[in-house]
């Protein structure tokens, strides 16, 4: 059992707090909701009265919060002052920021930090929070990362150790950015198919078994139908909200441009879902961008 210290209790770390209190750790937790905190406790955490206090004794402390300027204020203080939940944490503390971030912040966090520090942005969503099924990419030294590795794997399925500082989040914004463009044109291809006559089920099976494959048909078809458990089926309601696809893609767009990579095709897809959340469908799941492609919104 260890001691640790969860700041950031929304919709993803909420449940990933609890998991790890489920599991036997006595979890101090944290956020500026106090409904959250009670939420919390509930799920057999401890309340705390500030982010500082949950770092304070901790083996291992992890944030969960929406974005970069959070995160940084959250462990550096506010303007980077130091009081922040890096120095009230222990001097042998593994620290470990789970929020999706961009990758210059997440280096300067965790140089500035003074500790063990792992970047360890997640896949999988509010459903793989909920069921410890997330997938874990992680940047940061070695050591601690098969420190922290049995508990990333009490939240989630897999942990994949990427490099070093920034690598998890630089993993997850590639990795975004391939979804989102397969997502686009996997719809594409199906109002194509309906302009030509041909079946989404037709398109279905053969795509699936030919080198169209892809997760975003073979997990997410943004259709009803072929994959029953996929978002078009209910709906499109998330899932993966597009406004959130459309951050990581901010993300990756940022990275492009600090690092001069040409990503056309993920510039093109970061303008689709700009102009579909334009749109109002930033609460809807990604995969109902398809309507936005057919013309119908
Ligand atoms: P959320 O907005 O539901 O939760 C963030 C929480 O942080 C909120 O409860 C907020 O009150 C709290 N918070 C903000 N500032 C704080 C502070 N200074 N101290 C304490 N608490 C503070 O967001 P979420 O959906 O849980 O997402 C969290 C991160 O995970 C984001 O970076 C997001 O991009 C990423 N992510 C989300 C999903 C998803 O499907 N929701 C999937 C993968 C990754």
């Amino acid at each position: 059992m260890a001691r640790i210290g969860f700041v950031g209790l929304g919709n993803m770390g909420g449940p990933m707090a609890r998991n790890l209190a489920k599991a036997g750790h006595q979890v101090a937790a944290f956020d500026i909701v106090p409904a959250l905190v009670a939420r919390a406790v509930e799920g057999g955490a401890i309340a705390v009265g500030s982010a500082a206090e949950a770092a304070q004794g901790a083996d291992l402390v992890i944030t969960m919060l929406p974005a970069g300027d959070n995160v940084r204020e959250a462990w550096l203080g506010p303007g980077g002052n130091g009081a922040g939940m890096a120095a009230a944490s222990r001097p042998d503390a593994i620290l470990l920021d789970c929020s999706t971030i961009d990758v210059p912040t997440a280096r300067e966090v965790a140089m500035e930090s003074g500790r063990a520090f792992l970047d360890a942005p997640v896949s999988g969503g509010v459903m793989g929070a909920e069921a410890a099924t997330l997938t874990f990419m992680v940047g940061g030294p070695e050591a601690a990362f098969a420190a922290a590795e049995p508990v990333l794997k009490q939240m989630g399925r897999a942990a994949i150790h990427c490099g070093g500082a920034g690598a998890g989040q630089a993993a997850k914004a590639c990795n975004n950015m391939m979804l989102a463009a397969t997502m686009i044109v996997t719809c594409e291809a199906f109002v194509l198919a309906e302009r030509l006559g041909l079946s989404h089920q037709a398109l279905f099976e053969v795509a699936s078994k030919s080198s169209g494959q892809s997760w975003s048909l073979t997990t997410y078809c943004p259709v009803p139908g072929p994959v029953p458990g996929s978002p078009a089926n209910r709906d499109y309601a998330p899932g993966f909200a597009a406004s959130l696809m459309l951050k990581d893609l901010g993300l990756a767009a940022e990275a492009a441009a600090f690092t001069n990579a040409a990503t056309p095709m993920g510039s093109r897809a970061l303008e689709l879902y700009q102009e579909f959340v334009r749109q109002g469908g930033g609460g809807t799941d990604f995969s109902g961008i398809i309507r936005m492609i057919r013309g119908v919104t």
